[in-house]
């Protein structure tokens, strides 16, 4: 087997943070200012189970309701099959991975291919994030999960699941954490001078 050298690789930047600690927004922003291609997991999933040849479609809907992690042959093949769709070198992977499952299936599957540059974490409080997403929930998100039931149960996914993965890549200094808890400029301005200083 041979394998590509770095400069070759694709290039990818994991983006994590709690429901509602602003990814999806912030990530917009990255794709204007610095060109990468946002592919969010969650919208992945959506589209997949949205698409009447699937034979996922039911089991994504159930676990995306209970805000449990949709299993990683499912969620890395949507990835993979987005990336090599793209021309692009360069992606911002936002959502995932959100367990140790997620992270070893990664790793088996990509990590020949794929060279992560670093982790992107918004840090933000539990109670902004709920706010947001209910707010989002009421002005029509049309998403399933954001109620008051199902974002009780994505935030416990979050903090026994996501939380360690976070930790695992600070230990391996990977992690660039962002304080979220502002609004959308102010935040853009510290993730601006993250990429600049990474690129
Ligand atoms: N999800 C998953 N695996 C992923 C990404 C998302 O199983 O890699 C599911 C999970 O049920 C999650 C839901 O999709 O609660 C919504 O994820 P999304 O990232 O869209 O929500 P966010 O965290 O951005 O609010
Ligand atoms: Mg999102």
């Amino acid at each position: 087997m041979v394998f590509p050298s770095l400069a070759e690789m694709k290039k990818v930047v994991f983006v994590l943070g709690g429901p509602g600690s602003g990814k999806g927004t912030q990530c917009e922003k990255i794709v204007q200012n610095f060109g990468y291609v946002h592919l969010s997991a969650g919208d992945l999933l959506r589209e997949e189970r949205a698409n009447p040849n699937s034979k996922h479609g039911e089991l994504i809907e159930d676990y995306i309701r209970n805000g449990k992690i949709v299993p990683v042959e499912i969620t890395c093949s949507l990835l993979k099959d987005a990336m090599e769709k793209s021309n692009s070198q360069h992606f911002l992977i936002d959502g995932f991975p959100r367990s140790e499952e997620n992270l070893n299936g990664w790793n088996k599957e990509m990590s020949n291919e794929v060279h992560l540059q670093f982790v992107l974490y918004f840090d933000c409080p539990q109670e902004v994030c709920l706010e947001r997403c209910l707010k989002r929930g009421s002005a029509g998100s049309g998403r399933s999960d954001d109620n008051v039931d199902s974002l009780k149960k994505r935030f416990n996914t979050y903090v026994n699941d996501t939380m360690p993965i976070i930790e695992h890549y600070n230990g391996l200094n990977l992690l660039r954490k962002v304080c979220a808890n502002k609004d959308a400029d102010a935040v853009f301005a510290d993730v601006k001078s993250i990429f600049e200083k990474e690129n």
